[in-house]
């Protein structure tokens, strides 16, 4: 086989070598069956590193051209590749066609103005190239990714084709059974039965609207709250009744003036680190929902995705754990406090309502992956999550600090902020002439970006609040980004007292 590379060319080397291969398979010059070259002695030959001559081989190996043994080397596959190795078949002639036309074709529920603001979330949580305080995602350079990898093998080892087939619907067994014990020691009241494992909390959320809420049905939510809860009941069909938070999250008093004249299907409430506030549910208030629950026969959603992610303080028992009537649907997940892209939640309930979430989950994904579970079972065992607790947690709580360092000293006067023992991110409040819209678009101009406030609102958006994420951002980062809020903050401030000034002088008459 002869390889010629071109250094000065736009194609990575590696996809040189890779098309040099099929060219040399092509021509008939590697047969079916045929064994291409060790890797460290092609390298030598062509005077790359052994990794370049790797990646080239790996490609090969997923386009199904080449097939590789362990131990033996990598050999040309001998049926795929009449497919995958032929020069330019011809490409059968399409005739001109209508293009869809897609208005007027998506269900109403699509069409809602939920889903506009899904879209909205989307755009700003994605952005790349800037500092982003937007989104809620855990430290990136903190993954266990080589710890996990282990775990992964060990999986796939172990189970074998097991892990590639499809599990079962509530999750995989062993997984279950660790969450159970976990959250009894917690205090929880709960055994594998009462266990469905889910893809992310979202679908937790969403399984268990759909399970409970039918259209009209009215849901108590905090006021601010997470999105996706919102728009997981909203689009069930929910009506929304905003209960407020303030420093002690959920207020609960409130609650209970509504649920003296509606009847809410259910309450949703996330206790520890609220999202967005960062808001902490008193233990008083804990269990004062707990008697009101009871007292209405009112199913608590307790969305509980950081309680473990506190820095500071001591740890209050979660709803679940106070819970001996099975009024509580505990959610949680390991999106915030492992690996987000795990896509890795569970759901604790009574009997009734697990079996329902089982039926509703057989028909939107049928499983979470096995694969995924098992190497989670098999890392959590190992007492590996522990161990990644108490590495992050100190991360955070310098992030924090940095942060409230940072408002402290670059924000206007008159801002006011949360200060969480825990979670991701904190709730700012900007003096009353502020916009976060504008001040965003401003501060977008200048690469930094944050999560309005009026996201979070399902009623009455405060528009001069924002969410400000720090779990992601580096210290340096924190540095940057809210010296640029803070003077942007401070300059519009200025404009608009200014305004406001020169709109009194205009209209002031002269008294006589
Ligand atoms: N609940 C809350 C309060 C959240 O903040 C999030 C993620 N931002 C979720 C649920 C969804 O988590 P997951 O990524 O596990 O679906």
């Amino acid at each position: 086989m002869h390889v010629t590379l071109d250094h000065n060319a736009k194609t990575p080397v590696y996809l040189q070598i890779k098309a040099a291969v099929l060219a040399a398979i092509r021509d008939g010059k590697l047969a079916p069956g045929a064994r291409l070259p060790a890797t460290r002695e092609l390298a030598q030959q062509l005077g790359v590193n052994r990794s370049t001559v790797a990646m080239a081989y790996d490609e090969l190996l997923a386009d199904g051209v080449v097939e590789s043994f362990v131990g033996r080397g990598t050999f040309v596959a001998r049926q795929t590749l009449a497919e995958v190795a032929r020069p330019g078949g011809r490409v059968p002639q399409r005739t001109p066609s209508h293009k869809m036309v897609w208005e007027g074709i998506f269900s109403e529920r699509a069409q809602s103005p939920v889903v506009e603001s899904l879209l909205d979330l989307y755009q700003v949580s994605t952005l790349r190239d800037v500092i982003s305080f937007s989104g809620s995602f855990p430290d990136a350079t903190s993954f266990p990714t080589r710890e996990f990898r282990n775990s992964l093998h060990f999986a796939e080892r172990t189970l074998g084709d097991e892990v590639y087939r499809y599990g079962p619907v509530a999750g995989y067994e062993r997984l279950r059974e660790y969450l159970a014990r976990r959250m009894c020691e917690s205090g929880a009241q709960v055994s594998t039965e009462n266990i469905i494992v889910t893809s992310g909390s979202q679908q937790a959320l969403d399984l268990i609207a759909r399970a409970l809420v039918s259209p009209g049905d009215a849901v108590a939510i905090e006021n601010p709250t997470y999105p996706g809860a919102m728009t997981a009941f909203a689009l069930a069909g929910a009506r929304l009744l905003p209960i407020p938070v303030d420093e002690q999250g959920l207020c609960v008093d409130v609650l209970e003036n509504v649920l003296k004249v509606q009847r809410p299907k259910l309450v949703y409430v996330v206790p520890s680190f609220q999202n967005p506030t960062g808001a902490c549910l008193s233990w008083e208030r804990r269990l004062r929902l707990l008697g009101l629950a009871q007292e209405y026969n009112l199913p608590i959603i307790e969305d509980d995705y950081g309680s473990h992610l506190r820095f500071d303080g001591d740890s209050l028992p979660h709803l679940k754990a106070l819970d001996d009537t099975e009024h509580v649907i505990y959610v949680s997940n390991f999106s915030k406090s492992l690996l987000p892209g795990l896509r890795i939640g569970w759901c604790a309930a009574a009997r009734p309502v697990i079996v329902r979430l089982t039926a509703f989950k057989q028909n939107s994904d049928i499983t979470t992956s096995p694969l995924l579970q098992s190497a989670l079972w098999d890392f959590c065992r190992r007492k590996r999550y522990e161990a990644h607790l108490e590495r992050i947690r100190p991360i955070y709580r310098a992030r924090r600090d940095a942060m409230l360092a940072r408002l402290a000293a670059d924000f206007p006067a008159g801002t006011t902020w949360t200060k969480p023992a825990g979670g991701l991110f904190l709730w700012v409040t900007l003096p009353n002439a502020l916009d976060a819209t504008e001040l965003l678009y401003q501060v977008r101009q200048q690469g930094v970006v944050f999560s309005r406030g009026r996201l979070f609102y399902c009623d009455n958006p405060q528009r001069n609040t924002l969410r400000l994420s720090y779990g992601h951002v580096t210290l340096e980062d924190i540095e940057r980004g809210l010296r640029i809020i803070g003077a942007t903050a401070k300059a519009m401030l200025s404009r608009a007292v200014t305004r406001t000034a020169d709109r009194f002088h205009s209209c002031t008459v002269p008294l006589v």
